[in-house]
């Protein structure tokens, strides 16, 4: 599938080369196929909510929360959720931002998966683990990704942290 994600050089600023996952999820069957895959590690474990990141990582927590049949908690941008929330500042491999949760998101669910489109420096996946790291009591099952950037050290600060990831491709 990896033929199917268009690479746009210098977006959104010079340097970026940009993985862009919309040629690939625009054909039903690639969008079944990246599903299944994302779905098919995480079947036998036990899983009460996915968490991800706004906003691509919606595109398949939702479709994959549904298959796993667990709760989805979005990880939201500045100013987006209504309730009050926890929040965290972090780097992007372009920019930076704060991500939010809602202080009552993740009251009796225990067990977490982290979803998003891509794994490059880390920023966000780790911005996530903080996040949850604001609860008690709380254990990340592990991470999936459609794509990994191996060389950006992402995949290596999660794992030193414990922290089980899946991806389908890498770049
Ligand atoms: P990072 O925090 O550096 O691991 O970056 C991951 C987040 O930024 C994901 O939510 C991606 O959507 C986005 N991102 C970072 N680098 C790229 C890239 N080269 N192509 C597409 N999206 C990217």
């Amino acid at each position: 599938m990896k033929e199917f994600v268009r690479t746009i050089s210098d977006y959104p600023v010079k340097g970026i080369q940009f993985r862009d996952i919309t040629t690939l999820l625009q054909n039903s069957k690639h969008f079944e196929k990246v599903i299944d895959e994302m779905t098919e590690p995480w079947q036998n474990t036990t899983i009460d909510a996915i968490l991800s990141i706004e906003s691509r990582g919606f595109i398949m927590a939702g479709a994959i929360a549904y298959k796993l049949k667990t709760a989805f908690v979005p990880l939201r941008k500045p100013d987006k959720l209504p309730g009050p929330t926890f929040k965290v500042s972090y780097t992007l491999e372009y920019g930076s931002t704060e991500m939010h949760i809602h202080k009552d998101a993740l009251y009796d669910h225990k067990n977490l998966l982290i979803i998003d489109d891509l794994l490059a420096t880390g920023g966000t996946a780790l911005a996530a683990v903080d996040l949850i790291n604001k609860f008690p009591n709380k254990n990340i099952v592990g991470a999936g990704f459609i794509i990994n950037l191996p060389e950006l050290g992402g995949q290596k600060k999660l794992e030193n942290i414990g922290i089980k990831i899946h991806t389908l491709m890498e770049f």
